[in-house]
C-alpha cells in the first residue's frame, strides 16, 4: 500500500480528517480535483463547533485562523419571525475556547477551505493533491483501494467528496430524497445598513417559504452573504423557483434597501442529516456532506463535516490497531455518529417539521418579546458544565431557541 488511508475531497471533511491523522502520526493522501483557493456556495456561518475542533488540534490553529483579516466574529443571532417581530439571542462564550473567542465566524469558504488547506501544507505526514478528479476507485478484496488517476494504493478509503459524491451513490447505494435534501441558493451583497450589533447573524422567516428562511450573515467592511433555502419537497409542492424569489427578495425586501449586489447568484444541494443511513462499508467510511449529515433545521453542515472527519481519522486508527477492516467493525463509525450528532439531528428534524406553522412561530416570537427573561433562561443553562461543552454551538442555540419558540410555556 501506497498510504493507510486516500481521502477524497479536501473540503472541511476531508482537510479535518487528513489534520486529525496527522495528529495520530497516521500518513494520508488527501486529494481534490479543484486547485486551492476555491469557491464554494454556502453561507459562510462557522459555529463554534468549528472553533472547537480547530483547538483541539492546537491551539496555534484556532489562533492563525482568528487573525485572518476576512473573518466576522458572531456573537449571537436575531431571528425575525413570519410577523416581523426580532428577538435576539447571544451565544455562550467560553467553554473550551479563550474567554475573549466569539462563539462563531462568518467567512466566505473561498478563504476559510483555503486556510484549512494551509494547515494541511504545514502536516509533511499529509501528501496532498490539489487538480485531480478521482472518478473510480477500484477496490482491491482484503487489501484496500486503487486509485487509478492517481496510480496509487490506500488502505482505508474516505470519501469527503461533497454533497454530488458518485461514490456515495455508486458504492454505498446513498439516494437522494427530496424531503431529506434542501435547496439553496446565496450572494454576496455590500452596504447594507441597520445590521444587528456585534456581528449578529440573522434568520428571516418568511411566510413564503417556511420552513425554510432568508439568512444574513455579516462579513468585514459591510458585506454579507445572503441566501434562501428550502426543502426540495416544499419547493417543488409550492411550485417555486429558488432563484427567482431570491432575486425579487433582493429587489423587495426592506432588508436589502440599500444593499448591492456582489457577482452572481448561485446555488447548491444540501444533503440533510434527517434519517439514519449506512455510512461505511468493507475498507471505507462516508464523510461530511456525502454522509448527508448537514442540519435539518440550521443548514449547518461545516461542523459537522469536521466531526466526522474527526471521527473517521479515530476509527481508522482503530482499524490499523486491530487490523479489522471489514463492513462489521466499521460500523463503530457510524455508531459514533449517530451518538455524537444523532440527538441533535433528531431535535433539529423535528423543529423543522414544526417551523413550517408561521402561527406558530408569531405566537412564540409574541411570546418571547413579552417575556424576554425567557432569552435570558436560555443563557443560563450555559452555567452547567457539561451542558457547555454541547452548548457552545450556534446550532444548538438556533434549536434550542426555535424549542423555546415553540414550547415556551411549558
Ligand atoms: C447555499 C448553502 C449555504 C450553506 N451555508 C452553510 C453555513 O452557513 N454554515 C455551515 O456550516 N454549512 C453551510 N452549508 C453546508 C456546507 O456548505 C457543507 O455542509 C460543507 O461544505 C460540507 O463539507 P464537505 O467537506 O463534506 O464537502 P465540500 O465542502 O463540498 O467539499 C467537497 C470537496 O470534494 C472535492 N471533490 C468532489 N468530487 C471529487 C472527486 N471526484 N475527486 C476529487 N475531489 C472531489 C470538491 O472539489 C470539494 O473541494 C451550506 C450549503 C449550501 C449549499
Amino acid at each position: 500500500m501506497d498510504y493507510p488511508v486516500g481521502i477524497i475531497g479536501a473540503g472541511p471533511a476531508g482537510a479535518a480528517a487528513a489534520l486529525r491523522l496527522s495528529y495520530l502520526g497516521m500518513p494520508c493522501l488527501l486529494v481534490d480535483k479543484a486547485i486551492f483557493p476555491r469557491e464554494k456556495v454556502c453561507g459562510g456561518a462557522i459555529s463554534g463547533k468549528v472553533t472547537t475542533l480547530l483547538h483541539r488540534l492546537n491551539p496555534r490553529i484556532l489562533a492563525r485562523f482568528r487573525a485572518l483579516p476576512q473573518q466576522q466574529g458572531v456573537w449571537g443571532i436575531r431571528f425575525v419571525a413570519p410577523n416581523g417581530i426580532p428577538i435576539d439571542i447571544r451565544f455562550p462564550a467560553g467553554g473550551e475556547l479563550p474567554a475573549d473567542c466569539p462563539p462563531g465566524f462568518v467567512c466566505p469558504r473561498f478563504i476559510f477551505d483555503d486556510f484549512l488547506l494551509q494547515e494541511v501544507r504545514r502536516r509533511a505526514s499529509i501528501r496532498l493533491v490539489t487538480g485531480l478528479e478521482i472518478r473510480r476507485p477500484v477496490y482491491l478484496p482484503g487489501r484496500g483501494w486503487h486509485l487509478p488517476e492517481a496510480d496509487l494504493k490506500v488502505g482505508l478509503l474516505f470519501d469527503a467528496s461533497g454533497a454530488c459524491s458518485a461514490f456515495s451513490r455508486a458504492q454505498a447505494g446513498l439516494r437522494r430524497h427530496p424531503r431529506h435534501y434542501a435547496v439553496s441558493v446565496r450572494a454576496y451583497c455590500r452596504n447594507l445598513t441597520d445590521c444587528p450589533p456585534n456581528g449578529f447573524l440573522e434568520l428571516h422567516f418568511l411566510r413564503a417559504l417556511l420552513p425554510g428562511y432568508l439568512w444574513v450573515f455579516p462579513l468585514p467592511g459591510g458585506r454579507a452573504n445572503a441566501g434562501i433555502g428550502i426543502r426540495a419537497d416544499v419547493l417543488k409542492k409550492k411550485r417555486l423557483k429558488l432563484r427567482r424569489e431570491f432575486t425579487e427578495l433582493l429587489a423587495s425586501h426592506p432588508r436589502f434597501r440599500t444593499a448591492r449586489l456582489e457577482g452572481s447568484v448561485q446555488g447548491y444541494g444540501l444533503p440533510l442529516g434527517s434519517r439514519r443511513l449506512p455510512i461505511s462499508g468493507p475498507r471505507y467510511m462516508l464523510l461530511g456532506d456525502a454522509a448527508q449529515l448537514i442540519d435539518p433545521l440550521t443548514g449547518e453542515g461545516i461542523g459537522n463535516a469536521m466531526y466526522s472527519g474527526f471521527i473517521a481519522a479515530e476509527q481508522a486508527a482503530e482499524c490499523f490497531r486491530q487490523q479489522r477492516f471489514d463492513a462489521d467493525f466499521m460500523k463503530a463509525y457510524d455508531q459514533r455518529i449517530a451518538r455524537v450528532l444523532g440527538t441533535e439531528m433528531k431535535l433539529s428534524t423535528r423543529l423543522q417539521r414544526a417551523g413550517r406553522y408561521p402561527a406558530l412561530l408569531n405566537a412564540v416570537a409574541d411570546l418571547l418579546n413579552s417575556r424576554p427573561e425567557t432569552t435570558g433562561q436560555l443563557s443560563a443553562m450555559y452555567t452547567d458544565l457539561e451542558q457547555r461543552k454541547a452548548l457552545a454551538s450556534p446550532a444548538f442555540w438556533i434549536q434550542r431557541a426555535a424549542e423555546a419558540l415553540c414550547f415556551g410555556k411549558k
